[in-house]
Order: C-alpha cells, then sequence, then structure tokens
C-alpha cells in the first residue's frame, strides 16, 4: 500500500513521505478503507533503506471485507484502459484535488487532536467509533507525490480538477507540462514540471544538489544541454538531504533496468520549481514537498 491514514491526524499519509519525518510512529497507522482501519505498518521509511516505502499488513492479518482499499489496484488496472473519474471522486486514496502545504510536524505530533485535521471541512467525525467513516471525496495532498502518481496513472481522467497555489491552469491535463528534447524552451507560468531522469548521477555540492533530466538541446545525437532542477539545501538537515539522494539513486537505477528490459515504464521527476531567468535550462526548488520521482508507464490518450 502506498498510503494509509495517520490515527491522530485522521490524514491520509504517503509512505513516500514517511521520510520526510524526523519520528514514524510505526504503531500510528491503519488501513484508510471504508470500514476497514486493520493496522498498517510502515516499511522501508528509513532514509537509508534503499527500496521504495510502503504500507502493509502483518501477516496472516487481512483487509475488512468491504474494504475499498483492497480494490484500489483493479481500480489503477481500469483507470490505465479508460475514465473511471465516478469512482476517483469517491477514492480519497488516488486523485488528489489540490495541494495544501501543511507543516509536517502536524502529522508526527503525538498530541495533536483531530480536531486540526477537521478545521478544513473534511466529514469525518472528531470522535475514534466514527473515524472510519467514508470521506465525502477527494482530498488535498500534502506533496506533488501523489498527485503526480494520479497524472500518470489515470491518463484518462486529466480532464478533473486540480488546484495548487500559484499555478494559474486548473485540471491535470494543463497543470503538467514535459520538457521535451527540441531546444531549451522559456516557460512563463509556474506548472507541475517533468521529464525523464537522466542516466547521470545527480551532482552534489554543499549547497545544493543538480539532478539533470533527459530532455533539452539536442546536438549530433548528443544532449548537449539538459535541463537541470537545483535543489538549494542549505537549510536541509541531513536525514532530509540523504532521503532525496537515495530516491534519486533508486530511481536512476530502476529506470535504466526498465530501459535495458525494453518496459513500458520509465522513472519521471517532477518539479515544481523556478526557471533560473539567466539560465533557461535550470529549476529551482527548495521545498523538499515539490519535487518527486515516480516510475510508471506515461500515456497520452488519443482522444484528449
Ligand atoms: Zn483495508
Amino acid at each position: 500500500m502506498e498510503n494509509a491514514l495517520d490515527r491522530v491526524t485522521q490524514k491520509i499519509v504517503e509512505a513516500d513521505d514517511l521520510k520526510l519525518l524526523e519520528h514514524v510512529d510505526t504503531y500510528g497507522y491503519v488501513c484508510h478503507g471504508h470500514a476497514c482501519g486493520v493496522r498498517v505498518f510502515p516499511r522501508s521509511y528509513r532514509p537509508e533503506n534503499l527500496q521504495r516505502p510502503h504500507f502493509s499488513l502483518p501477516k496472516g492479518q487481512a483487509h475488512a471485507p468491504d474494504c475499498d482499499v483492497k480494490g484500489e489496484d483493479d481500480l489503477r488496472a481500469r483507470g490505465k484502459k479508460g475514465s473511471i473519474a465516478k469512482e476517483l471522486e469517491t477514492s480519497p486514496g488516488l486523485s488528489p484535488a489540490s495541494l495544501r502545504l501543511i507543516e509536517t510536524r502536524v502529522i508526527t505530533d503525538p498530541i495533536a487532536t483531530p480536531a486540526g485535521a477537521h478545521a478544513q471541512g473534511g466529514s469525518r467525525s472528531a470522535t475514534t467509533g466514527d473515524a472510519l467513516q467514508k470521506p465525502a471525496g477527494r482530498r488535498a495532498a500534502n506533496s506533488i507525490r501523489p498527485i503526480c502518481r494520479a497524472f500518470l496513472e489515470f491518463p484518462y481522467d486529466r480532464h478533473l480538477p486540480l488546484q495548487i497555489d500559484g499555478v494559474q491552469t486548473t485540471t491535470y491535463q494543463t497543470v503538467f507540462k514535459k520538457l521535451r528534447s527540441e531546444g531549451v524552451e522559456a516557460f512563463p507560468q509556474q506548472r507541475i514540471f517533468y521529464a525523464e531522469l537522466a542516466w547521470t548521477a545527480a551532482q552534489e555540492h554543499d549547497d545544493r544538489l543538480i539532478i539533470p533530466l533527459d530532455a533539452g538541446e539536442w546536438m549530433d545525437k548528443r544532449l548537449v544541454r539538459p535541463y537541470c532542477i537545483v535543489v538549494q539545501w542549505a537549510e536541509w538537515t541531513q536525514t532530509a538531504r540523504t532521503r532525496l539522494k537515495n530516491e534519486l539513486e533508486i530511481a536512476r537505477q530502476e529506470n535504466m533496468a526498465a530501459k535495458k528490459a525494453r518496459a513500458d515504464e520509465r522513472t519521471y521527476l517532477f518539479v515544481i520549481g523556478a526557471q533560473n531567468p539567466e539560465d533557461l535550462s535550470q529549476f529551482v526548488v527548495s521545498d523538499q514537498r515539490l519535487i518527486c520521482t515516480v516510475h510508471d508507464h506515461l500515456v497520452f490518450p488519443k482522444q484528449q
């Protein structure tokens, strides 16, 4: 499972985002499926783990019979072939409606009450007995990761609304902008920019990490001026730096392996960053919630 419900805040948490926390309460998560609530345990969430983080059920445990999270894999498979917009409207875990950057400590504070989680208009009741009540619909995400995942997973549902502060466009289709290989372009509007990750490893400096992408300006079949993501990480903790470096290394390896195996999947890097006016090949980002990698098959259905 890629996400679970935080028992304290009653918010859905992405497994990948656990790597951003200084402390992970391994007993703090349950399945967010309707009428389920089976305890799930975070796995591979330590920054040094060389596997993507996830949640799993203890051995011998099962989801409740009516749990809809169980059905999410079927939905994902259907979503690759056609629109499942109706189902996405009632599945909080699959297709976020907006990006809301809240402080991560809200999620970790052990004495936090669920009250904070309800101030933002969720339909969940504050009492634990009702905690498994089905949420009304698509939720907000606390990082771009679940949004980027949904973009790749549901190619026939990119007409769904998506609200991100600072981005003028309002659907999945229009919020995302692929960086191409026909020279370096200027992008006056903020978008979620993305491209396939390059095979070359990121360059590490004290104050920044430079991640090359497999897009930009080509000459004589060589990428002479790749787009790069410049992560300004001077203020980051060592944990946060290690987490990103590890994710990038996992991502680079899985991308190379997929290409060598001639698989359809590739690893894409997504970012909300400021294009450097002095060097348009650079996008600068400093918030770790605004950069991520996702491994999937990128599809553009014909009718869109
Ligand atoms: Zn469940």
